[in-house]
């Protein structure tokens, strides 16, 4: 149990997190931190605990692949669906729907360890149980409440799981592209009617479905206006099935145990969430969420590959030592768990403000406080909606990018059995690969935050690391380093407003200034957790080292500007083109 429930995790739940601000702001009342932060460490204990019984088993049925089943729909194999039963009597699904509806309400940060966890075991299973919480969580959201009323208290038992169906033959990365059809009733419901494609645990009872509204099919189509988010569950309220059916399930590269369907809807029935053609506005949430969700699952996949890489190089012996003893292992071994390090880092932080603004979104809404006191939490409240926006591009980027890298190391440290079934770091690898590209791949995570810092999100995010750097400055042991960052910080504006005068070379470098980014915030937050653990600081050196070299190169290429770089590009593709042909 111990190293599933990481040192990481208990810094944040036991030091770093300000729970008597966030409770206090939630409930409304004075908090019992102590009872609250022990209930908060009974439900990860217990994770972690499950989450490593599920560890072997899943390992051994890695092949084992989704199945269709004789009504329609599909399910995962039955180690999955086990484990699933296990959490669930745990009460361990849909954590954060709230009380009301019999949820145990936790906040987020609580369930980006729960994911991680799980995902750490069994990275098919997370997928189930990441898309069960986002679901219900944009029910909560959005749904009128007879909606909520019938479903929440579904999920939050764990008798219904969801899954999120958006992506079709020629809306994938662009989902202006939707065909699917959505066409108003009388009595106020949808009747849906198209086929989605790639749709994880598309055999679940609930869909929420990005469909084009009828009466607007023509004038919206080719964009992302006109579209709305539609409920639609396999069964209606007699039982009877409704018109949506699994007709395929893929075979693929990695997480063999999650199904991933093709999904038909044939006047199949289904209520409308939010506004009418605000949907994508809706879905963009429930994706943000699930690609934080993702960023997790990410990291608990690089840290079992990691844990194996740490363990296997500690007893092979080569040229009569450990291979751990090798300088190049070593340095391997030491970069990828700092990296994974890195990658909590800014998740945990964000899942921080998320929080926060929550909590603060809470307290506003019940109208209690002062004229004053209302005036700053809207303020903060306004501030880290921004900083949540940018940040979360950059966690899921991050995180799936070095869980790519993680694993791959992972078999190098392995040699020769790394690339054979004997070990799991392969099948880590192969379960990573899927990470960079679905809930928006790499590119889009790069475009979008580029997008966001253009829409003045880095200068408020930059504001807050300058003001946490500063605070550094007097500690002897991060201060030098805490100028390092203050440095790259610089530098990131200055580039940012080269980039943002010349739009087409933007987006040529976005992958670029999100990792200098990702630098700094990283950097900032690792300081800031050596600040209250000291036992951090070589983490914190380690990569604040490395990556402010790293940033200051990309600033280098960036303000180089070369007039001609996308023409070149073209060039060389043109060659090879005519000398292909
Ligand atoms: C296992 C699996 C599970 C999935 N689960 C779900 C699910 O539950 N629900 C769901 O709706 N979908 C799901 N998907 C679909 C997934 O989200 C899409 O595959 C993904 O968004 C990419 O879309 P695409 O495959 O059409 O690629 P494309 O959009 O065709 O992209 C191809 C390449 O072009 C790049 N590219 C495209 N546009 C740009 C741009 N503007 N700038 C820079 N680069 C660009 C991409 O980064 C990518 O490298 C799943 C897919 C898989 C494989």
């Amino acid at each position: 149990m111990g190293n599933y429930f990481t040192p990481s995790m208990r810094l944040y739940l036991e030091k770093l997190v300000d729970w008597e601000e966030i409770l206090r702001l939630r409930d409304g009342a004075d908090p019992d931190v102590e009872a609250e932060v022990g209930a908060f460490r009974t439900v990860l204990e217990t994770t972690a605990a499950l989450a490593e019984s599920f560890e072997r088993r899943a390992r051994e049925q890695w092949h084992a692949e989704a199945e269709l089943t004789e009504d329609g729909g599909a399910r995962p194999p039955a180690h999955i669906r086990e484990a699933y039963e296990q959490l669930r009597e745990a009460g361990l699904v849909s954590l954060m729907v709230p009380e009301e509806y019999g949820g145990a309400a936790l906040p987020g940060l609580l369930n980006g360890f729960y994911l991680e966890m799980i995902s750490r075991a069994d990275t098919s299973l997370m997928t189930v149980v990441g898309l069960q919480t986002g679901v219900a969580g944009d029910i909560d959201k959005y749904a009128e409440e007879a909606l909520k009323q019938t479903w929440l208290p579904r999920f939050a038992s764990g008798e219904v799981q969801g899954a999120m169906d958006l992506t079709e033959p020629k809306a994938g990365s662009d989902l202006g592209g939707i065909t699917t059809r959505a066409t108003e009733q009388p009595d106020g419901s949808l009747r849906v009617d198209g086929a989605k494609i790639f749709i994880t645990n598309g055999g679940a009872e609930v869909h929420l479905v990005l469909a084009r509204d009828a009466d607007h099919y023509e004038d919206s189509k080719g964009t992302t206006n006109g579209l709305s988010l539609v409920l639609v569950p396999r069964h209606l309220e007699d039982g009877s099935r409704n018109g949506i059916h699994v007709t395929r399930l893929e075979k693929k590269l990695g997480i063999h145990g999650s199904p991933t369907c093709e999904v038909v809807f044939e006047d199949a029935v289904g209520w409308r969430l939010g506004q009418k053609g605000q949907g994508f506005r809706a879905m963009l949430d429930l994706m943000n969420n699930a690609r934080l969700g993702v960023a997790a699952q990410a990291i608990g996949v690089a840290d079992a590959a990691f844990a194996d890489a740490h363990r296997y190089a500690a007893e092979r012996r080569q040229f009569g030592q450990t291979i751990a003893k090798q300088p190049l292992v070593l340095i391997m071994l030491a970069k990828m768990h700092v990296n994974i390090e890195a990658a909590r880092a800014i998740l945990y932080h964000t899942f921080e403000l998320v929080d926060s603004t929550l909590a603060r979104e809470a307290a506003l809404a019940r109208g209690e406080l002062s004229g004053d006191e209302a005036k700053t939490l809207r303020e903060a409240v306004e501030r880290d909606i921004v900083r949540v926006r940018l940040l979360t591009p950059l966690c899921k980027y991050y995180a799936t990018e070095i869980c790519h890298d993680v694993t791959r190391d992972a078999m190098q440290v392995f040699g020769g059995i790394g690339y054979t079934m004997d070990a799991d770091v392969a099948k880590l690898h192969a379960d990573s690969l899927i990470m960079t590209v679905y809930e928006g791949t790499s590119e889009i995570q790069a475009s979008f935050a580029l997008r966001e810092m253009g829409k003045g999100a880095l200068a408020t995010v930059v504001g807050e690391l300058r003001r946490e750097l500063g605070a550094m400055m007097d500690d002897p042991t991060r201060a030098e380093l805490a100028q390092l960052v203050q440095n790259a910080v610089n530098s990131i504006e200055e580039c940012a407003s080269l980039l943002f005068s010349d739009l087409p070379y933007a987006l040529l470098r976005a992958k670029m200034i999100a990792e200098m980014a990702i630098n700094v915030i990283a950097g900032t937050e690792l300081l800031r957790q050596a600040g209250a653990d000291a036992s951090r600081i070589d983490l914190a050196e380690a990569f604040v080292r490395r990556r402010m070299l790293e940033t200051d190169a990309m600033a280098r290429r960036i303000r180089e500007n070369q007039e001609g770089r996308m023409q070149r590009d073209e060039r060389i593709l043109a060659n090879y083109a005519q000398t292909d042909g």
